[in-house]
């Protein structure tokens, strides 16, 4: 058996690169991984711009109350430029995101100044902000807007449009192939005979990928049969999956024909996790680079392996430079039971307060308990020597909402 932090660095000494790029349209971008580093092809802003509703002028012509003032002798709006040459004692109205004129140095904004007729009065003298973004205060022409590896989310996107850009260069998404084993398995909504359950994991596995930069070619089913099963996963690698993600048929039962068939191929890296839930996860290699993720078959287990290993694993194929996981502390608001000797991620709650976090852990940790599952919102992570714990007990989650 090894440890998670122990297979984690496994999966990442032994999973390959992304080889293959692609340039993809702003609108096709979102959650892709950038293999470039895209460059600003102008200033943002690209011409100094007002930040305010105001007058645009030079802050030293523009005395205290009680002088003058400056004449308004035209208007600035955002897209339509004043373009004449500004004669001195006067300003022009402006509007926010309007050019500022060359011949001005600030804006007044319009709640510091009173006008009367094509006069403006400033209430105060103009000290400090001057309320002019300048051109590329925002980002200068040539400045990179990212690096390889960076998963793109909205705002890099607004930031690329912005900055001139309609297409970034992207790495190919890595193709996942999904298989359901097991003689007892019906597809969802079909009618159960006696003896058999409903797929769980062909409806939650891909909703799970459908957050990760992976095109998903499909989902297969085989028999716990070593003749039917190496016939599908043939039809997998046929369908060009640089990935392969199998649940079920990885534990020591006479059924489990996947792991043995592994073991055989010369395919398998380790097949056994000091973890709860998921102690039978496989994980090898197929045909040299095609990464096998075997995951237990009870849905449970399923999902938190997923989680743990192999959703970082295929955003590392996909090219992305992973972010640490968010782990958080709370406070356990009741005790919990666990067996010292494995790690163990519980299913639970948690909840903010004026105290911070107060975690909660449900009863019944079963993993085929697909109900608590749905209604956990994070999963606490209790060390491998830990035992029970009491109410009080300081505790590592994981959010999972
Ligand atoms: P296995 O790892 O194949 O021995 O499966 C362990 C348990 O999970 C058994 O109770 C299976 O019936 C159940 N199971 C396996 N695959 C699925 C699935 N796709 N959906 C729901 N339950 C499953
Ligand atoms: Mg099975």
């Amino acid at each position: 058996m090894i440890e998670l932090d122990d297979a984690w660095a496994q999966l990442e000494a032994t999973l390959p690169t992304p080889q293959t790029e692609e340039r993809l349209p702003l609108s096709a971008a979102l959650g892709r991984i950038l293999s470039e580093s895209p460059r600003a092809t102008h200033a943002v802003p690209p011409f100094p711009a007002s930040a305010m509703d105001g007058y645009a002028c030079r802050a030293a012509e523009l005395g205290a109350l009680g002088n003058g003032g400056l004449a308004v002798v035209g208007t600035a709006w955002a897209g339509q430029p004043w373009n004449d040459a500004l004669p001195p004692g006067s300003c022009i109205r402006i509007f926010t995101g309007a050019p500022v004129p060359p011949s001005c140095d600030s804006v007044l904004p319009r709640e510091e100044c009173r006008r009367e007729g094509d006069r403006i009065f400033a209430e105060e003298p103009l000290q400090g902000e001057r309320y002019v973004r300048p051109a590329g205060g925002d980002v200068a022409e040539g400045q990179p807007l990212g690096q390889p590896g960076l998963a793109l989310h909205a705002r890099h996107l607004g930031l690329f449009a912005a900055a001139g850009l309609d297409a970034v260069r992207c790495w190919r998404r890595p193709r996942v192939a999904l298989l359901s084993t097991g003689d007892e398995l019906a597809a969802p909504g079909a009618p159960l005979a006696w003896g058999q359950i409903h797929d769980a994991s062909q409806a939650l596995l891909p909703a799970a990928l459908a957050a990760l930069p992976v095109e998903v070619l499909g989902c297969w089913h085989s028999r716990d049969d070593t003749a039917a099963l190496e016939r599908t996963l043939g039809e997998m690698l046929e369908a060009g999956a640089d990935a392969l993600i199998s649940t079920g048929g990885v534990s020591v039962g006479d059924a489990d024909v996947l792991r043995p068939w592994l073991e055989q191929q010369g395919a398998l890296t380790f097949h056994r996790l000091a973890l709860k839930p998921g102690r039978p996860f496989s994980y090898g290699m197929l045909q040299g680079q095609r990464a096998f993720f075997g995951l237990p078959g009870n849905p449970v287990s399923a999902f938190a392996t997923f989680h743990l290993l192999v959703a970082p694993a295929l955003r590392v194929l996909a090219g992305e430079t992973l972010a640490p996981t968010l782990r958080l502390q709370g406070t356990l608001a009741k005790a919990l039971k666990k067996t010292p000797g494995r790690r163990d991620f519980q299913r639970g709650i948690f909840m903010a307060t004026a105290q911070g976090f107060s975690v909660e852990a449900f009863d019944a940790q079963d993993s085929h308990l697909l109900s608590g599952l749905a209604e956990a919102n994070c999963l606490l992570d209790l060390p491998l020597p830990e035992g029970d714990l009491p109410a009080g007990a300081e505790v590592t989650f994981l959010p999972l909402a």
